[in-house]
């Protein structure tokens, strides 16, 4: 069931790890991280996303050589499920290098992306 339900995720992040309908964008954020290139290291951690991310408008205000993390909230229309992701990317000359998807569906992120 874990592997099975993670398998999914990677096909189809949209998707409700609950009931399998496809699940609404209801929040849409773009942030930059204080980790440049070259130096990128790993946080599977909430908090440290919850602390470090400091919100842009769009992407030319990431500085170069900079990581970006956008967040996209889910909802399930289903059955209320609510899933956070987080994609981790460099912007190089226009093109998104990606680097890892995080993905947090216990409420890890609510408060941090519903503040102001
Ligand atoms: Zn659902």
């Amino acid at each position: 069931m874990g592997l099975f339900r993670k398998m999914r995720e990677v096909f189809h992040d949209d998707w409700c790890s609950q009931c399998t309908a496809e699940m609404e964008v209801i929040r849409r954020k773009l942030y930059a991280m204080p980790m440049t290139v070259g130096h990128y290291v790993a946080h599977p951690e909430p908090e440290y996303y919850r602390k470090n991310l400091t919100p842009v408008s769009k992407k030319a205000d990431i500085p170069t050589g900079q990581y970006a993390c956008g967040i996209i909230a889910y909802r399930c229309p289903s059955c209320g499920h609510r899933a956070v992701k987080l994609d981790i990317f460099l912007p190089v000359r226009g093109i998104e290098k990606r680097e890892r998807a995080l993905y947090f569906d216990a409420g890890e992120m609510d408060d941090f992306l519903w503040q102001m």
